[in-house]
């Protein structure tokens, strides 16, 4: 089971950029003819897009985020990285939404011709990745690559990926790495890590390169050597956040919990909150489900087959001859949180949940997974007081 990140290199090789230095460090890789994908302040939200240039960052933003509440704030500071978890992951990119596989045409002659999708491969940076992100890549890449059946379209977007991790300082009310182990200290995955420190002295990112390439584009930056006080005030900025995370899950072992808690009563009173919509499997960067899809138009001539994103809030997702095996919300729901928090370590060796609060935020009736695992834990706990023994 994991522990908690924040345990740092007292001194690891790092260096230190300007703002000036992270517009480099953008030019640096789109020359290297990478898309760089950052966070940027569009239409209410931190959402994640191109970016041509490092001004394009939220500077200055921040979000004030709850059950069910998102909110784009702006800060006393010009922080560019001073906001937590948006509605987007880095899935949006690696696994995209819709995705066609491939198409089919018939000829007047009744020839038919089927060509299969081909994708040029994406060569992404992705800059801003969060450490509770960064370990939802290695989730996904575990799912999608780490079995029988890999998928080799995200292996090639994966494969031409360099991950930029940006260090949490701002935690957000619905953050809670620090109880899975999972920030807020970048662990490892990077290409480069960031800090961002903005104090008397002046805004700045302490930067360390994780990889060869990571160590060459820093390289090739304007930069100076790391100072004990940029340092020192990067380490208690990632301290001072995993002291202030808005949520914590119950310190127990979860795997367990969720084993022992199939017929609790708690699911009943989830259920009649829970509107099945799959919002949160949508936000979650490490539900991974898809299914297929085909159309054809109305001539006939001509068909199309996509893979998209799924839910297991569908009442269709576990359909089987004879019908859906979870015909209810409340085994919906249950399935959802007994696999993200269960049943996951057993299939992959790890939790389904990195603790970014995706799924509380965009719940549109605040279901909270936190509140629901300390719920279960006090149900278990007051049957074992009552004396049913619980296992
Ligand atoms: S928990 Fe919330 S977001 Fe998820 S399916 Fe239920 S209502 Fe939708
Ligand atoms: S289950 Fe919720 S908190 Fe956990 S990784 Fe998914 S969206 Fe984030």
């Amino acid at each position: 089971m994991p522990s908690a990140t924040t345990t740092r290199d007292p001194a690891p090789p790092a260096c230190v950029l300007d703002r000036q230095g992270l517009d480099a460090l953008v030019q640096a890789l789109r020359a290297r003819g990478r898309t760089v994908i950052g966070p940027t302040h569009r239409g209410g939200a931190i959402v994640l897009e191109e970016l041509r240039s490092a001004a394009e960052l939220p500077y200055g933003w921040g979000v004030e985020l709850d059950g069910g509440h998102y909110r784009v704030v702006r800060r006393e500071d010009e922080a560019a990285f001073a906001h937590s978890a948006g509605p987007q992951s880095w899935k949006n990119y690696l696994l995209p939404e819709r995705v066609r596989q491939w198409t089919a045409d018939r000829a007047p002659d009744g020839e038919l011709t089927v060509r299969q999708e081909r994708h040029p491969p994406a060569s992404y940076a992705f800059l801003g990745v969060r450490p509770c992100d960064l370990r939802a890549i290695a989730i996904q890449d575990r799912v999608l690559l780490g079995g029988w059946h890999r998928d080799d379209a995200y292996q090639a977007r994966r494969n031409g990926a360099f991950l930029i991790a940006v260090e949490c300082t701002e935690p957000g009310a619905t953050c809670f790495c620090v109880s899975m182990g999972t920030g807020p200290a970048a662990g490892p995955g990077y290409d480069i890590a960031l800090t961002e420190v903005l104090d008397e002295t002046g805004h700045r990112f302490l930067a360390r390169a994780g990889t060869a390439e990571g160590a060459e584009v820093l390289a090739g930056l304007p930069q100076r050597d790391a100072d004990a006080a940029t340092r020192t005030a990067a380490a208690e900025a990632v301290e001072s956040a995993a002291g202030r995370m808005g949520r914590s899950m119950p310190p127990v072992d979860l795997h367990t919990l969720m084993a022992s808690s199939l017929e609790a009563e708690r699911w009943d009173e989830v259920a009649s909150r829970c509107l099945t919509c799959g919002n949160c499997t949508m936000a979650c960067p490490t539900c991974f489900c898809t299914t297929t899809e085909d159309i054809t138009d109305l001539t006939g001539d001509h068909a199309e087959r996509w893979s998209r994103w799924e839910s297991c809030y569908d009442l269709d997702f576990s359909h089987l001859p004879g019908g859906p095996v979870r015909q209810s919300g409340r085994s919906r729901y249950r399935q959802w949180l007994t696999h993200k928090l269960g049943t996951w370590w057993d299939q992959f060796g790890s939790s389904g949940c990195v603790g970014c609060g995706r799924c509380i935020v965009w719940c549109p009736v605040a279901i909270d997974i936190t509140e629901e695992a300390h719920a279960l834990h006090q149900e278990q706990l007051a049957r074992r007081a009552a004396g049913e023994g619980t296992p």
